[in-house]
């Protein structure tokens, strides 16, 4: 059977969550001043609660892309996600699009998120997720920034076509985007010639379970690659406050089937193996040697280096 590994095992997934609250996603910056944030009800912490208590069941660990904003307020709900056994890893401080910031920008955003993460754990933060998937050909010295200030991996690009983000012709899977660094992108779903979403997000609240979990099969199978899965705490909660005010297309995206995430997600945690991010896609953790000459290392295709030669920047 494709897929399988020599184990006989089935390929583990990668179960990654972006830890912000629902009124700091991208899409309803142009209706919510980020200076109203701290006077909004916080659901995070309830909202983690549910999602620790569901890995807990399933007894998956998984990779928790937190918000330096949120770790600053919230840091015992920090120190859960760590003593759980889960992965701490950065979803950057202010969640601006990477796209938005200039490289000190950037820098600076990035710094004090990893700094305040790994004060609360205790332990080095190897992974980073840009809001909304904002790394691309136009901000491609992200990863330079990423890579000089200690980060091992990113999981920030979206080999989509998408209105707010994506870069339908990078390589759908893990890659070395620069020495020392690795590029996972989310999952997508190869299909006559087009990539499509099938990871996580508006989508697997839209589409019905049941093609969601084919897609994650097929990749899996066919291309036997494990997939990387993404949601956030709020698409959980059905009964977080309403945002007034904004557009349909916003409205639909964000509101859509919110009260059926949490049992999809209990049925896809039930219907194949998960890991975390560095479990994954990291060599082995030990010898330092291992990040440039580890066999997975070594596998992973150089086109990070290839794509930034060929005029995207
Ligand atoms: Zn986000």
């Amino acid at each position: 059977m494709t897929g399988m590994p020599a184990a006989g095992q089935p390929l583990r997934n990668a179960m990654t969550i972006d830890v912000e609250d629902y009124f700091q996603v991208s899409a309803f910056a142009p209706y919510i001043d980020r200076a109203q944030w701290d006077g909004l009800e916080c659901r995070v912490e309830r909202n983690l609660e549910r999602i620790l208590a569901l890995l807990d069941r399933h007894g998956v660990k998984a990779t928790f892309f937190t918000l330096g904003w949120i770790a600053e307020r919230y840091p015992q709900a920090v120190r859960r996600i760590v003593d759980a056994g889960h992965e701490l890893a950065s979803h950057g401080h202010g969640h601006q699009r990477a796209s938005e910031l200039d490289p000190a920008q950037f820098r600076a955003d990035v710094t004090r998120a990893k700094a305040l993460l790994e004060d609360l754990s205790g332990r080095p933060v190897l992974g980073y997720r840009a809001p909304s998937f904002s790394i691309g050909p136009a901000n491609w010295w992200a990863f330079d920034v990423l890579g000089e200030t200690g980060h091992r991996y990113s999981s920030s690009v979206y080999p989509i076509r998408h209105d707010h983000y994506g870069m339908p012709d990078s390589p759908r899977f893990a890659y070395e985007v620069k020495p020392g660094l690795i590029e996972v992108p989310v999952t997508t779903l190869r299909l006559r010639g087009r990539n499509l979403p099938s990871s996580g997000g508006g989508y697997f609240r839209l589409l019905p379970y049941a093609l969601s979990r084919w897609m994650i099969r097929r990749v899996n199978e066919q291309d036997g690659q494990s997939a990387v899965f993404y949601f956030h705490p709020w698409e959980i909660d059905a009964e977080q406050p309403r945002v007034p005010g904004i557009d349909a297309k916003s409205r639909f995206r964000h509101y859509v089937n919110l009260r059926h995430t949490l049992g999809r997600i209990d049925r896809l945690l039930g219907d194949f193996r998960w890991g975390r991010m560095d479990e994954i896609f990291l060599p082995p953790s030990g010898a330092a040697q291992a990040a440039t000459t580890g066999a997975a290392a070594a596998a992973l295709p150089r086109l990070g280096a290839a794509l930034s030669h060929e005029g995207r920047l």
